[in-house]
């Protein structure tokens, strides 16, 4: 049975690295009709709090990653906090000791300095070199009978390679004698994180680990304390690492990287399931949109790329512009409808100016948030007010009159239709002298130039619109009666 597990350290927020290693633990575990454990790794109880723990499971339950085991829903092989799993290690660790794998290493933090800085003295890797490792019984018994302090140090066999056959890294091979005996449990009993990550995934029964490649050191060790616990080793896939654009290692110098960044910004979780899953990963055609059903359909782990994936932000913000489109248009329609009631810019339902507004401005958006921008935006031309009073008439009127006789002077001269003739660019070099002759520029230009060129307030890019309408005066191909 597939039994795969996303192991957070509480210690911060959920980050995109974070959130896609889960995400694909979440499909591989769907895929293969396994299932999806979620443990916190809370060792570390000085950065280790309650509420990045909360943060961690609300992202996760947001991106719909749900877990079928866990702090909160149990499961048979809890609990599911290290935390609470002391007695657990404690027990695997008398184990070890018993079978001779680990023994007692009652060296000072002083003997150990000595140690380090003889080692590097004779340039070699700081092993340990303490004489505990081949202590003799009395020797032993001796030190227990004095109360001295001692940790529970692993032997790691000094001859030799090991191996793992990793499922997106291919063959890793390490060489055993730089390792040293490394520390499982502390002298206060606190037992250490690779040992305590390596009893819980072989007792929670864990087929594969699916984890961040910068833990790839760790594997060796954990490797080895499955072997000498007897455990069968679990299949292992390490997944590259995220980077800017710039190829350096992501971080927060980078904008937003953690996932509650992202649902505050108006992304929907869909988009976010989608972009992460690329993050390394493709179905090998050019096709990048998918569901989460279509995910779990074609994720394969063998798919998944070694090198590292570079986190774009553009792209993930044009995706969610994607997802946005791709809901039923009177889902859509009512996502906009109660976010406009709810900041304000619509009082009341209004038959179907929700409707309207909604297919006239979602081409242009590509977060929910940005509607409110673009319907107010387009709402601020205040058309009723002002053509109500006196006022605004005679304002409309001069402003009005004042493009309109330098765009008549234009044309008489021939030298509208001069930069007509050039096409596109030629009216955009136009339209530029134009407005700075006037001073103005933007919607102050753009507006009086549309009403008096085109008789509507809105229509599609004017410069376009305007060399469509010229060239299709001169080619004749065009029916300028119709429409
Ligand atoms: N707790 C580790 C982390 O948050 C994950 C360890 C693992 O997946 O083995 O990076």
């Amino acid at each position: 049975e597939v039994r795969v597990r996303f192991a957070p350290s509480p210690t911060g927020n959920l980050h995109v690295g974070g959130a896609r290693t889960a995400l694909f633990n979440y499909l591989f575990a769907r895929s293969k009709g396994g299932k999806f454990i979620l443990r916190i790794e809370d060792t570390d109880l000085e950065r280790s709090t309650k509420k990045s723990e909360e943060a961690v499971l609300s992202d996760l339950t947001w991106l719909g990653l749900n877990w079928d085991e866990g702090p909160d829903v149990g499961g048979d092989y809890g609990p599911y906090r290290q935390s609470e799993r002391n007695a657990l290690y404690k027990q695997y660790a008398e184990k070890l000791l018993e079978s001779g794998a680990v023994y007692r290493c009652f060296c000072s933090n002083e003997e150990l300095e000595e140690m380090k800085e003889r080692a590097k003295q004779m340039q070699l890797p700081p092993v340990y070199m303490g004489k505990w490792a081949t202590a003799s019984e009395a020797e032993i018994e001796a030190e227990l009978a004095k109360g001295t302090p001692f940790t529970y140090r692993f032997r790691v066999p000094t001859d030799g390679f090991l191996k793992i056959n990793d499922l997106i890294r291919g063959e890793v091979n390490w060489n055993l004698n730089t390792l040293g005996d490394f520390v499982i449990m502390r002298s206060n009993g606190q037992p250490v994180y690779n040992f305590c990550v390596t009893v819980d995934d072989a007792t929670m029964h864990i087929s594969h680990v699916i984890r961040a490649e910068e833990h790839l050191p760790n594997t060796l060790r954990q490797a080895l304390i499955y072997k000498a616990l007897g455990f069968p080793m679990p299949t292992f896939a390490h997944v590259s690492l995220i980077l800017a654009p710039d190829k350096s290692k992501l971080s927060k110098r980078h904008g937003a990287t953690s996932v509650g960044q992202f649902k505050e910004m108006g992304y929907m979780p869909q988009a976010m399931v989608n972009y992460l899953a690329l993050l390394g990963w493709g179905d090998g055609t050019e096709n990048e949109f998918f569901t989460v059903d279509q995910l779990v359909e074609k994720f394969t782990l063998e798919r998944v790329n070694k090198s590292g994936a570079v986190f774009d932000s553009v792209k993930l913000k044009w995706m969610n512009g994607l997802h946005l489109r791709s809901l039923p248009q009177d889902e859509l329609v009512q996502i906009f409808e109660d976010r406009w009631k709810s900041v304000g810019i619509l009082v009341d339902s209004d038959g179907n100016f929700a409707k309207e507004a909604t297919e006239l401005l979602m081409d242009g958006i590509d977060l929910i948030p940005e509607a409110d921008t673009a319907l107010s935006n387009m709402l601020s031309y205040p058309l009723h007010s002002t053509l109500n009073s006196a006022e605004g008439k005679s304002i409309v009127q001069d402003k009005l009159s004042e493009v309109a006789a330098s765009l008549i002077s234009a044309y008489d001269s021939g030298e509208l239709l001069e930069a007509l003739n050039e096409g596109h660019s030629g009216w955009q070099k136009w339209v530029k002298s134009f407005g700075k002759s006037l001073k103005r520029k933007g919607k102050a230009l753009f507006m009086p130039l549309r009403v008096l060129l085109t008789g509507k307030l809105h229509g599609p890019d004017m410069g376009g619109s305007i060399s469509l309408i010229y060239k299709a005066g001169q080619c004749g191909a065009v029916n300028l009666q119709s429409g």
